[in-house]
């Protein structure tokens, strides 16, 4: 059968618009940057930076109204609700998943990469924490306002400058409002699983203006606690003492020697608890180690001397010990091992979007946000800075909302350059 005129004429255009974006499949050729300045010589792409500058008013309203929704991990459904409604209202197809993630899908017209953008919604705050934000000349005071809230009014405004100057990607870009990021990328990792091989590309929203982290900072959280019989004072003498055997420890697991290279390592040991009384040698005596390094190699046989340690010293005491795993993040790997990740299309176009604009735009092997989630399942994955600020995760955490514009016209163009501006029609 005769395909009709009408079917052949879209036919063309979309062979038009595959020609116009240059994309024949959905990669983009390797080692290559995918920013040009020539993107800016649109109109449609001019008119959409202009927009995000005209909104930026509104926007920074949006940013201090995010903010005020309070949203600790586990607990983000108001915040997640106002984003939905955000989204929807943009005509974008948003779900809601099991654990709370806000998606936002914003189809493509053609054939491209699909691109996923996640700012988290939780913060560290518990729900009775005064998050009513305080203006002082450049800079915005609340918990939260620099972690995360400067991020989701970000991707509001980025959707909205896509939406209202009606331009087309040719890939899908997805947005997504994560949930429990700040107690293990929980709601990334829950999205990444039941959405296996969607992503082919992931940018956390997150993190001050800086670097372009494109690496993982492996992190384990553990507790090591030390178990003895008890017994008091006066009969104390000569037996196991947990309190003995959790000094011997630590000290023995800051001799440790650190190699400088291979990426590198740091450890803390930050809580210390035990006992009760003066007059007893206690059941029981904990310490908290906080270790991590981005090479996974590393990580692992430096979290294993410890163990040996802790239980040499248990021993030493006649003792036991137990470990409780509080945090496992997996390490991304070295600056070696991602040598080729480092030349992905999705670092190098971000370092050229950074430095076109001015913003610092140093790529570095490591990084602590949703992206990690992406790194470790060998996703091309970095995190991007939404604004100047500081002092987050405290009562004192400020941002400095001007930089916020500049970092809102950076991720708009990073979501053209790697998707590919479409030439379709508007209605
Ligand atoms: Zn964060």
């Amino acid at each position: 059968m005769l395909p009709s005129l009408r079917s052949l004429s879209s036919l063309a255009l979309l062979l038009g618009m595959a020609l116009a974006l240059g994309l024949d499949a959905q990669t983009l050729p390797p080692g290559e940057s995918a920013f040009s300045p020539q993107l800016l010589e649109r109109s449609d792409v001019d008119r959409a930076l202009e927009w995000i500058e005209e909104n930026f008013e509104n926007q920074v309203a949006e940013w201090i109204l995010i903010n005020e929704i309070p949203a600790p991990s586990g607990l983000e459904e108001a915040r997640g609700r106002y984003v939905a409604e955000q989204m929807e209202a943009e005509g974008l197809e948003v779900s809601v998943d099991g654990i709370g993630n806000v998606v936002g899908l914003r189809q493509g017209v053609a054939d491209g990469p699909t691109l996923v953008f996640a700012a988290h919604l939780d913060t560290v705050h518990p729900i009775d924490t005064d998050v009513a934000v305080e203006r002082d000349g450049e800079v915005l005071r609340a918990p939260g306002i620099f972690d995360n809230s400067a991020s989701v009014a970000n991707m509001l405004a980025m959707i909205r400058a896509l939406e209202r100057t009606g331009l087309q990607t040719a890939g899908d870009l997805i947005f997504i409002g994560t949930a429990q990021e700040e107690v293990g990328l929980r709601g990334m990792i829950h999205w990444l699983e039941e959405n296996e091989g969607v992503a082919d590309m992931l940018i956390a929203m997150d993190g001050g203006l800086g670097r372009i982290p494109y690496g993982a900072l492996g992190i384990y959280w553990s507790w090591f606690h030390f178990l003895g019989e008890g017994s008091h004072t006066n009969t104390s003498a000569g037996r196991p003492n947990p309190a003995r055997a959790l000094s011997d420890a630590i000290a023995s697991i800051y001799e440790l020697e650190i190699p400088e290279d291979r990426g590198g390592a740091v450890y803390n040991v930050g809580m210390l608890r035990g006992g009760s009384v003066f007059n007893a040698i206690p059941e029981r005596a904990s310490f908290s180690v906080d270790l991590r390094s981005v090479n996974p190699v590393l990580l692992d046989s430096l979290q294993a001397e410890i163990q040996d340690r802790v239980a040499q010293a248990a021993d030493g005491h006649g003792v036991r010990w137990e470990m409780e795993e509080e945090n496992r993040m997996p390490a991304g790997g070295t600056a070696e091992d991602l040598a080729d990740r480092r030349q992905h299309p999705l670092i190098l176009t971000a370092e050229d979007v950074y430095g076109f604009l001015d913003l610092p735009n140093e790529p570095v092997a490591s990084g602590s946000t949703d992206a990690n989630a992406g790194v470790v399942r060998g996703i091309p994955s970095i995190s991007v800075g939404r604004s100047e600020g500081g002092d987050q995760h405290t009562l004192s955490e400020w941002a400095h909302w001007p930089s916020a514009l500049p970092a809102t016209r950076a991720v708009l163009l990073l979501a053209l350059s790697l998707s590919g501006v479409a030439d379709s029609p508007q209605p």
